[in-house]
């Protein structure tokens, strides 16, 4: 039987800047179950983050409902939405939102300071668990601004993950990343939701929609449309046929020595 781990019922939001209202939401009824890789696609504007914020209760609807794995959000209050957030959901940003002064380790730890866990062997454990499932496991002591844009988005997966979530919601993470890095990110994903993750995916771009198993349509604040993936782009067989970034840089070479 499949659970509903998200159900919204007329959610709006209205934005109040100075005199003027933006009503970034319009009503959006919305069913995510267990399990599930949904992707949210629409143009820019169209109210995509101000959705992925409030399903990853960052933020609140103005007016509407919403149950997250059963509990009524809309019942909360900061403290509680904090904590609600820090146990059930990882987020992972376009931007990665990594600390610049921290190395690997320190950033992947940060949502477990946040929720007070004793430091102990099996913290280091789970830290160093968490960042070998995103294959960086010869990185850990460097920082950020030593790191590739994939591997930054890596580190920001196994943040995301350090807490067991049971949903990882994404906002564009592929966004600045070059198609083959993208690709490799995408098959992470479709790893996690194979072992059980529900995945909740914001994109404008429809081959990364392509990877879920659903795509819903968001337009000006409101849902016009869905789709199903009957067969979801795999990302593993996609990256058997992509060049690597050293291939390309060989190929040019080799071109460049015909020419001359
Ligand atoms: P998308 O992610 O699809 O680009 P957003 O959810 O960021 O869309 O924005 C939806 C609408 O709400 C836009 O008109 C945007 O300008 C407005 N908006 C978003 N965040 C704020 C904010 N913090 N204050 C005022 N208006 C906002
Ligand atoms: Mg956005």
């Amino acid at each position: 039987m499949k659970k509903e781990i998200i159900l919204t019922k007329e959610i709006t939001k209205i934005y109040k800047v100075g005199d003027i209202k933006v009503n970034a939401l319009r009503g959006i009824n919305l069913e995510i179950n267990e399990g599930e890789f949904v992707s949210i696609m629409g143009p820019s504007g169209s109210g995509k983050s101000t959705l992925m914020n409030i399903l990853g209760c960052l933020d609140k609807p103005t007016s509407g409902f919403y149950y997250l794995d059963g509990i009524n959000v809309m019942d909360l209050n900061d403290n509680q939405l904090a904590e609600i957030r820090n146990k059930k959901v990882g987020f992972v940003f376009q931007t990665f939102n990594l600390l610049p002064r921290l190395n690997i380790i320190g950033n992947v730890e940060l949502p477990l300071i946040y929720s007070r866990r004793e430091q102990s062997r099996a913290r280091k454990d789970l830290i160093n668990e968490v960042i070998n499932s995103v294959g960086l496991a010869d990185w850990i002591k460097h920082k950020p601004g030593e790191l590739s844009g994939g591997q930054r988005q890596r580190v920001a997966i196994a943040r995301a993950l350090i807490n067991n979530p049971a949903i990882i919601m994404a906002d564009e993470p592929t966004g600045n990343l070059d198609s083959r890095t993208g690709e490799e990110i995408m098959a992470i994903f479709q790893e996690l939701n194979r072992s059980g993750k529900t995945i909740i995916f914001v994109t404008h771009e429809i081959e990364i929609a392509r990877h879920s198993g659903r795509i819903i349509y968001l337009r000006d604040g409101i849902l016009c449309g869905e789709e199903l993936v009957k067969e979801p782009v795999d990302a593993c067989k996609m990256l058997e046929n992509m060049p690597k970034l050293e291939d390309k840089i060989n190929n040019f070479s080799n071109n460049n020595s015909n020419v001359i």
